[in-house]
């Protein structure tokens, strides 16, 4: 059976962070709903210009346009083992869909860690946060900063500050989190797939915490 991942936590929680460390260590495919978006924004694909405007005042794209968006992605053959998903499911319906789809295959989510942080310490974060141009590698001016300023360690392109990472609307986007995705919470946990991992650590203790819930699952 193939293994898939969902990665929960509010915005600005360290699930980019972590995702990419995460699925280097177990060789899955890490599948992030806002880097696909920003990626079709940058190309100004027909999705990018559809979800830029719920984008940058920080509300949630709909959920057809996600739902069919992340099917075409788990159909392409890295999934094929399975996939670590950060950023979707984040409504009810998005979650259902997802079971639908994987149910299909004979698969289902093993298991959905939670990041959980306090509202200061996401504040912070997201208003401190640089993402790369091209990799959607992510740095924080303080707390993870690259080694040349303005670089990206990895792939060397330009960093920047996204949009919806301006004070104004991380505010919103927390409130977005706490009236649509939270009650996904409860959902997992009536399958008895959820594990909460404290995200307040630092980077390395989160990883540790996270690999350790998803051992045997
Ligand atoms: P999310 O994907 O949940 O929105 P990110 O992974 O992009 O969150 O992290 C948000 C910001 O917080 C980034 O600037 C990142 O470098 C920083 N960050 C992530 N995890 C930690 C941590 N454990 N301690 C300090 N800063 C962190
Ligand atoms: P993120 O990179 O996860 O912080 O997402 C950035 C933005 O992309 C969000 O604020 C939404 O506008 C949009 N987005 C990402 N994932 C989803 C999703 N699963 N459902 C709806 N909108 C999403």
């Amino acid at each position: 059976m193939a293994r898939y991942y969902v990665l929960l936590g509010p915005p600005g929680a360290g699930k980019g962070t972590q995702a990419k460390i995460v699925t280097d260590a177990l060789k899955l495919s890490h599948i992030s709903s806002g880097d696909i978006f920003r990626e079709n924004l940058s190309k100004q694909t027909e999705l990018g210009k559809l979800a830029q405007s719920y984008m940058n005042r920080g509300e949630l794209v709909p959920d057809d346009l996600t739902i069919s968006m992340i099917r075409d992605r788990l159909q392409k053959p890295d999934c094929i083992n399975g996939a670590f998903l950060d950023g979707f499911p984040r409504t009810p319906a998005q979650a259902e869909a997802l079971d639908k789809m994987l149910k299909e295959n004979g698969n289902e989510v093993l298991a959905v860690p939670l990041i959980t942080v306090p509202v200061d310490v996401i504040l912070e974060r997201m208003t401190g946060r640089l993402s790369c141009k091209d990799g959607g590698h992510v740095y924080h001016i303080k707390y993870n900063p690259p080694k040349v300023v303005g670089v990206c360690d990895i792939d060397g392109s330009e960093l920047y500050q996204r949009e919806d990472d301006k004070k104004e609307t991380v505010q919103k986007r927390i409130e977005v989190y706490d009236r649509q995705t939270t009650p996904l919470i409860e959902y997992y946990q009536k399958q008895g797939k959820l594990v909460e991992v404290d995200g307040s650590q630092a980077i390395t203790d989160v990883t540790a915490c996270l690999l350790k819930a998803l051992s045997g699952k």
